[in-house]
C-alpha cells in the first residue's frame, strides 16, 4: 500500500465489510460501512472514509441502486483527494464508471475511464492495480465492449498472479476466463483463427482453476467454476459436457445471486433447444423468468437481451425479435457514444502532443496514439455482429473507390430469401449466426480489392472494383451458389438459405445512393422472379440467370 495507508489501520468494522462485499452480502455490508465513513469523514480521516465511501459505492451499485451508488462514489472521491491518495482517487473513477456503465451511459462511463487511466502512472502496488482493472473489465463487458474487457481481465489476472491469496487468484482467474469465454462465443463466426488463439490462451487457465477453487472452498467459487466451464465446453463443440455443466449449475441456481442464476437458466434452455428438446427449453424459460432481476420495462441492453432470450425460450418470438432490436439499438449507441468519447479523449492528447513535438521520441508516440485514433474510427464504421463495413463506413470512402477504378466498378445489393421465417421458425439467435456466416462465405468468394459492407438488416453491398461484366457475374453466381450449397443445418434442423441479389455496373462518379437504388430495383425484379437468383444490368439491359443455369 502507498505511504499514506500505514497511518491510519482499517477499522474492524470496515474490515468485515469487506468480507461481507465479498460474499455478496450487500446490505450488510452497508450497514457496517456507513457509520465507519461518517466518523471518519467528522474526525477528517479521509483515507478511511474514501475506502468506506468505495466501498458502499459498490454495495449500493450492485444493489442497483444507482444514484445511491453514484453520490457514494463522487464522495469517495473527494475524500481521496483530501487525503492525496491517488490509488483510491483511481478507484473512485473505476467505480464512477462502473456505475455510468451500469445506467448504459457510454460517454460518461468512458470518461470517467479516462480519468482513471491518467491515474494509472502514478500507481504501483500490485493489488491496487488488479482491483482497477478488474472494475474497468466489468466497466467495458458492461459496455459491451468485449475485446477491451478481456485485455483488462488479463492485466487484472496478470496482476493476481503475483498474490499468495488463492482465492485472490481464484476470483481474477474465474472472470478472464468468463468473459474470454464471452468473447470467443461473439468471436467464432466472424474470426474462428483468434478465437482458436484465445481458447488457447484460455484453456490452460481452467485446469488451473480447477486446483484452486477446492482450495478456496467456496459455494459461489464452484458455482462461478461451473459457470466458466459449460460455455468454454459450448464454444469447443462438446455440448454433452456443456449440458451437464450448465445442468449443475442450475442445480445450485436457488444459492446464486439472481442475474447469475436467471443466465444459468436462460442458458440451459438455449442448449436443449439446440439440443431438440423443446419442452425442456420451454421450462428453463419459466425459471429463467421467476429469476429475471428486472422483469418489467427494462431499459438497459442487457436487461433487454435477457429478457428477449427468456421469451424466445417462451415461444414467444415476436416479442423476442422486438426486445432484441431495442437492445441491440441501445447497444449500439452505447458503444458508438463510448467510442466517440474515446476519439475525443486522444484527440485532445494528440492536439497537446503537436505542440510537444520536439525529438523522435515524441513522434513515435504520435504514431501510437494516431493508430489508436484510426482503430476507434475502424471500430464506429464496423458492423459488431458480423465484422464488415457497415453502411457508416462504406459511404465515405465509395467516392475515392469508384474514382480509383477508372469507372470499372460492379455494385451488388444481396438480401437474404425469407430471412424473417428463418427468425420466426429457428430463433433469432440461428439468424445472427446466420447473418455472420453468409458474411464469411462472402468473404470466402471475394477478392482483397472488393469490399462488403451490411447495409442493413440482411442485406449486404457488394463492392467489386475491376472486372467485366462476365467475371462480376461469375463472382455474384458462386456467392449465391455457396451461400445455397452451404450446410445450415448445423445452425438448426432443416434450416436451408439463400439470397438474391441486384446487380448494377456504377456510372462514373455516380454517387452512393443512386447506384444502390438502381440495384435496389434489380434486387426486387430478383425476388418477383422467384428469388435465389442474381439479377444484373451489366450490359446496359436488365437481365440475369435463374439458378441452375450460371456460368460454370
Ligand atoms: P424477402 O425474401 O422478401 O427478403 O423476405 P425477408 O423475410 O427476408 O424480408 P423482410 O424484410 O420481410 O424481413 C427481414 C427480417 O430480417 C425482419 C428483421 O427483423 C430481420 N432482421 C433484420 N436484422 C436482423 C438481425 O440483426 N438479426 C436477426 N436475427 N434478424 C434481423
Ligand atoms: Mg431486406
Ligand atoms: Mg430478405
Amino acid at each position: 500500500m502507498p505511504d499514506g495507508a500505514a497511518d491510519s489501520p482499517l477499522p474492524p468494522a470496515l474490515r468485515q465489510a469487506r468480507h461481507e462485499v465479498a460474499a455478496a452480502r450487500f446490505g450488510p455490508a452497508r450497514a457496517l460501512a456507513a457509520p465507519v465513513f461518517h466518523a471518519a469523514r467528522d474526525r477528517g480521516d479521509w483515507p478511511v472514509a474514501a475506502d468506506a465511501a468505495l466501498l458502499l459505492g459498490r454495495a449500493c451499485g450492485n444493489q442497483r441502486e444507482s444514484v445511491e451508488a453514484l453520490r457514494w462514489a463522487h464522495e469517495a472521491l473527494q475524500a481521496s483527494t483530501r487525503a492525496q491518495r491517488p490509488d483510491l482517487a483511481c478507484a473512485s473513477w473505476v467505480e464512477i464508471a462502473r456505475e455510468q456503465a451500469r445506467e448504459d451511459r457510454g460517454a460518461l462511463a468512458q470518461q470517467a475511464v479516462e480519468e482513471a487511466l491518467a491515474l494509472v502512472p502514478n500507481l504501483a502496488d500490485a493489488d491496487v492495480l488488479e482491483q482497477v482493472y478488474s472494475g474497468l473489465t466489468a466497466v467495458y463487458s458492461d459496455l459491451g465492449l468485449t475485446v477491451l474487457a478481456v485485455s483488462c481481465a488479463r492485466h487484472a489476472l496478470a496482476y493476481a498472479e503475483g498474490s499468495d491469496d488463492v482465492a485472490r487468484r481464484c476470483m481474477a482467474r474465474t472472470n478472464f476466463l468468463i468473459i474470454g469465454a464471452v468473447a470467443c462465443e461473439q468471436g467464432l463466426e466472424p474470426d474462428p483463427e483468434g478465437t482458436q488463439r484465445l481458447l488457447a490462451e484460455l484453456l490452460p487457465h481452467l485446469d488451473t482453476l480447477r486446483t484452486e477453487v477446492p482450495q478456496v472452498a467456496s459455494p459461489l467459487a464452484e458455482a462461478r467454476l461451473l459457470r466458466v466451464v459449460a460455455p468454454l465446453a459450448l464454444c469447443e463443440q462438446r455440448l454433452a459436457d456443456a449440458l451437464a455443466a450448465f445442468e449443475a449449475l442450475s442445480q445450485r441456481a436457488d444459492e446464486l445471486p439472481a442475474p447469475l442464476a436467471c443466465s444459468a437458466w436462460i442458458e440451459l434452455g438455449l442448449l436443449r433447444r439446440r439440443l431438440g428438446d423443446e419442452a425442456g427449453a420451454r421450462d428453463c424459460g419459466r425459471r429463467a423468468e421467476a429469476r429475471n432481476p428486472v422483469p418489467d420495462a427494462p431499459r438497459r441492453w442487457m436487461d433487454l437481451r435477457r429478457l428477449s432470450l427468456i421469451k424466445d425460450l417462451l415461444g414467444q418470438p415476436q416479442e423476442a425479435l422486438a426486445l432484441l432490436r431495442r437492445s441491440q439499438d441501445r447497444r449500439h449507441f452505447l458503444v458508438m457514444s463510448a467510442l466517440e468519447s474515446r476519439a475525443a479523449a486522444l484527440s485532445v492528447r494528440l492536439d497537446q502532443q503537436m505542440l510537444r513535438v520536439e525529438n523522435e521520441d515524441l513522434r513515435r508516440s504520435n504514431a501510437t496514439l494516431r493508430a489508436s485514433m484510426a482503430h476507434v474510427s475502424q471500430l464506429a464504421a464496423t458492423d459488431p455482429l458480423t465484422g464488415l463495413l457497415n453502411r457508416r463506413g462504406l459511404e465515405p470512402i465509395w467516392a475515392d473507390l469508384i474514382g480509383q477504378a477508372d469507372g470499372r466498378c460492379v455494385l451488388g445489393l444481396l438480401d437474404i430469401d425469407h430471412f424473417k421465417r428463418v427468425n420466426d421458425q429457428h430463433s433469432h439467435i440461428a439468424g445472427d449466426t446466420v447473418l455472420r456466416v453468409v458474411a464469411r462465405l462472402m468473404g470466402q468468394e471475394l477478392r482483397g480489392g472488393d469490399q462488403i459492407a451490411r447495409y442493413g438488416g440482411e442485406e449486404f453491398a457488394v463492392l467489386l472494383t475491376g472486372p467485366d461484366a462476365a467475371a462480376a457475374r461469375a463472382v455474384f453466381d458462386r456467392v449465391r451458389r455457396a451461400v445455397e450449397r452451404h450446410d445450415w443445418t448445423r445452425i438448426a434442423p432443416g434450416l436451408a438459405v439463400t439470397l438474391s441479389a441486384g446487380v448494377v455496373a456504377v456510372r462514373e462518379g455516380e454517387p452512393f445512393e443512386e447506384a444502390v437504388a438502381r440495384a435496389d430495383l434489380l434486387l426486387y425484379a430478383a425476388k418477383a422472379a422467384g428469388r435465389n437468383r442474381v439479377m444484373d444490368a451489366l450490359d446496359g439491359r436488365p437481365g440475369g440467370l435463374p439458378p441452375g443455369q450460371e456460368t460454370p
